[in-house]
């Protein structure tokens, strides 16, 4: 519902109007509402610097719903309209046009993957910053899987990498079997995989076999096998790097 809502700078006389599309849902109990306003301030460089990019508005609102009548912040950038009114038209009028920024309260925080990996395989990175993200809301009946899933990435990812005419064999086989069948010439890294695959199956099974300490080993074994074929990526370009410089050649 498009609602006034009247402001008040600090270096302007008048009240200006916002037009505002009130919003509909309480963000605390989810209820269908039309909210009662609090309150509306400007914050910006002033009414008559109101096109840098810090022209904002604030409105507080009460939810209506009498078992929640929660408050809530929503903050809007706008644009400033001049219009003509009247009936010659003489007189200008401003008001400012609303749009709600979103914010969603989340912190946000540090993922901790070496640059290559992140760069090279992006949807490993995706799913392992789900995952992280998902175990510190507490999603403690998923995050497990989400782990898992985001070992398969890492790892088929590599193996593809390292064997790229076989895509599509890699992607059909079991993540065991990639760990097992590709990785012979990396026991190290096969054995962080593989430790991180055994742990991490249990976490999707019906009945979950896996406490605190086995998710803090997992999460272990996948950042140690990520630093690991950081380092082997590393390398590779160093081999690459004397090959086209070898001054012998
Ligand atoms: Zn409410």
């Amino acid at each position: 519902m498009l609602k006034i809502v009247k402001v008040k700078f600090s270096d302007y006389y008048e009240s200006v109007k916002c037009y505002i599309d009130l919003p509909g849902v309480c963000p605390h109990c989810g209820t269908l509402i039309s909210p009662q306003i609090m309150f509306g301030s400007p914050f910006s460089t002033g009414y008559f610097k109101t096109d840098s990019a810090n022209s904002r508005v604030v409105i507080i609102y009460r939810c209506t719903n009498d078992k929640c009548l929660k408050f809530f912040v929503i903050e809007y950038k706008f644009r400033k309209i001049t219009h003509l009114e009247g009936y010659n038209q003489v007189r200008t009028f401003d008001y400012l046009d609303c749009e709600p920024i979103k914010y969603s309260y989340k912190i946000p925080f540090q993922i901790d993957v070496p640059k290559n990996i992140k760069d090279i395989f992006p949807e490993f990175f995706n799913i392992y910053s789900q995952a992280q993200q998902a175990e510190k809301d507490n999603l403690d009946k998923i995050y497990g899987m989400a782990y898992r899933k985001a070992l398969e990435f890492l790892v088929k990812g590599y193996a593809i990498r390292r064997n790229p005419n076989d895509v599509s064999k890699i992607n059909a086989k079991p993540l065991g079997n990639v760990i097992a069948q590709d990785f012979g010439d990396l026991p190290r890294i096969q054995a962080l995989a593989k430790a991180s695959n055994w742990i991490a199956t249990d976490a999707t099974h019906y009945e979950q076999r896996f406490d605190n300490a086995d998710t803090e080993a997992m999460k272990m074994f996948i950042e140690s096998a990520m630093t690991f074929i950081s380092a082997d990526l590393t390398a590779d370009e160093a081999s690459k790097f004397i090959e086209e410089n070898d001054p012998k050649k």
